[in-house]
């Protein structure tokens, strides 16, 4: 749709009205730094883009938009670049609007629990500081210690906390948001309630970069729960792990926290010598409860064991306090680094299907992995039905987009999606409209076209040209 060569020029233009109305120093065309603009944490080669601008502040973000919109140079938004599906990558060049600068918590109502917040504070950072003032601020996405929270809502990210408390979209009360063109909106609210006119902030989450650039965000925030209990249950088989889950989700506990890793993980990481991962465990649940009742939560957690007793487990490991919980949660968090090093290449795709169709995709996984001859281990958010399914292999010549076809048939046909967490990006858009039909992509490309009529911002993203 847009040609590099012409981007070029407009570019030279552009840049020079930038400098001028932000500063020569502020529009950034060294190649070092722009060849970091170039790749996220996905498998998606992108391309280098032509400047970039670290924005300081609102007005910075709302300049760059209006003049790329008056020049025709396509913007991409970025947060940290720790997106796994090249939502933050340039596809066509342009200018990369970096709002990682942007990082003050503007305000903590701790009476009527919100905070108002700038795009670029980091997701654990910000949720450390309302631990330190009694509030907690449940989204947890593995990488919350480098991810920014305008990141998080344009990604609508979730995390293991997931089952119990939701996910990104749950906390957003509003936006500020700068349009192309540069136009500014402030959908949302500050209240519980609240229905007047269409759910715009609604539309702007899990946007992908592609409707708007955050430039402040409301956070709904609840009360720290004083309780927490995590458990570790090696499991003798996937089937039987399949069927703890299904029992404990059916006898209507809700854990925080409920994890699944399947045998292919438990052989990697009990050749890491993890703990808990003896000879005998095949699957592996990681689970918390969590409450404001020591009685409560005991109460549950002797329930949670016992479902696992009788579905199997044998021995299960229970801890209260920082260190020992962390002991427990090291089987997971090593996981995905550990499979990556089994195998020469790693492709990870996070499918969701519904619950109860958990052992029909774990069963047909398993089928994928031998009809093409690779490892396809997975692990997940089994509370949401949310598995990391990873396809590993080591020829250099495979080509494994077979595979990932088939991966997202399977999950359709079981009714589920094939993002729950990561969003289509670049490395989805030629599968959506395996799940999407024509007219509901139509809708969303109509929406796009109000916003951005030129498509200039975050384009090749989400949508096939
Ligand atoms: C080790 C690891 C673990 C992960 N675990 C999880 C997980 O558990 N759950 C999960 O959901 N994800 C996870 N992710 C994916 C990723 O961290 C999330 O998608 C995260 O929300 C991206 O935040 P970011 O700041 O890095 O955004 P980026 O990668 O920089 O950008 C992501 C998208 O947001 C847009 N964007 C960024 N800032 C803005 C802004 N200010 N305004 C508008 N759009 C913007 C970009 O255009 C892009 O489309 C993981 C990634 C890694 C590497």
């Amino acid at each position: 749709m847009f040609e590099r060569s012409k981007i070029t020029q407009a570019c030279e233009q552009f840049a020079l009205r930038l400098q001028r109305t932000i500063g020569d120093s502020r529009v950034i065309d060294d190649p070092d730094i722009l060849e970091q603009y170039a790749t996220d944490k996905s498998h998606c080669e992108g391309v280098f883009p032509h400047l970039a601008v670290r924005a300081r502040n609102e007005q910075e973000i709302a300049a760059v938009l209006r003049l790329a919109s008056e020049y025709g140079v396509p913007v991409v938004p970025r947060g940290a670049g720790t997106g796994k599906s090249g939502g933050a990558i340039p596809f066509y060049g342009g200018v990369v609007l970096d709002t990682t600068r942007l990082k003050s918590i503007v305000e903590i109502d701790k009476e009527n629990l919100l905070a108002v917040v700038q795009p670029g504070v980091i997701t654990g950072e910000f949720q450390a500081q309302m631990e330190s003032e009694g509030l907690f601020y449940p989204p947890d996405p593995n990488s919350l210690e480098s991810c920014t929270l305008g990141g998080n809502v344009a990604h609508n990210a979730g995390g293991p906390r997931a089952f119990k408390y939701g996910v990104t979209r749950e906390y957003v009360l509003g936006v500020r948001a700068a349009l192309m063109g540069g136009e500014l909106i402030s959908p949302g609210k500050r209240t519980v309630k609240g229905v007047a006119g269409y759910d715009v902030t609604a539309l702007m989450v899990g946007s992908e970069g592609t409707l708007g650039v955050f430039t402040e965000i409301t956070l709904k925030l609840v009360r720290t729960p004083t309780e927490l209990s995590t458990l570790l249950i090696p499991m003798p088989s996937e089937e039987a792990a399949g069927m703890a889950i299904a029992k404990i989700v059916a006898g209507g506990l809700v854990p925080r926290v409920l994890e699944f890793m399947d045998g292919v993980v438990v052989d990697v990481l009990r050749q890491k010598g993890i703990a808990g991962v003896s000879k005998s465990t095949h699957a592996l649940i990681l689970a918390e409860i969590d409450g404001n009742s020591e009685m409560h939560v005991e109460r549950e957690v002797l329930q949670l064991a016992e479902l696992c007793e009788n579905s199997g487990a044998e021995e299960i490991f229970v801890a209260k306090h920082g260190g020992d919980r962390e002991k427990l949660w090291a089987a997971r968090r090593v996981m995905s680094d550990a499979l990556a090093e089994t195998a020469k290449h790693k492709v990870s795709e996070d499918i969701v299907v519904p619950r109860s169709e958990a052992p029909r995709l774990l069963a047909g996984l398993k089928k994928i992995s031998k009809h093409y001859g690779v490892s396809v281990p997975s692990y997940g958010h089994a509370g949401d039905g949310n598995y990391h399914v990873n396809v590993l292999w080591d020829d250099d010549g495979f080509e494994p987009s077979a595979v990932v076809r088939d991966i997202f048939e399977l999950t359709l046909s079981l009714r589920g999606t094939i993002t729950g967490e990561h969003g289509v990006g670049l490395s989805k858009k030629p599968y959506l409209p395996l799940e999407q039909s024509a007219n509901l992509i139509g809708v969303q490309q109509a929406i796009k076209r109000a916003l951005d009529p030129s498509g200039l911002l975050n384009p090749g993203k989400i949508f096939t040209e």
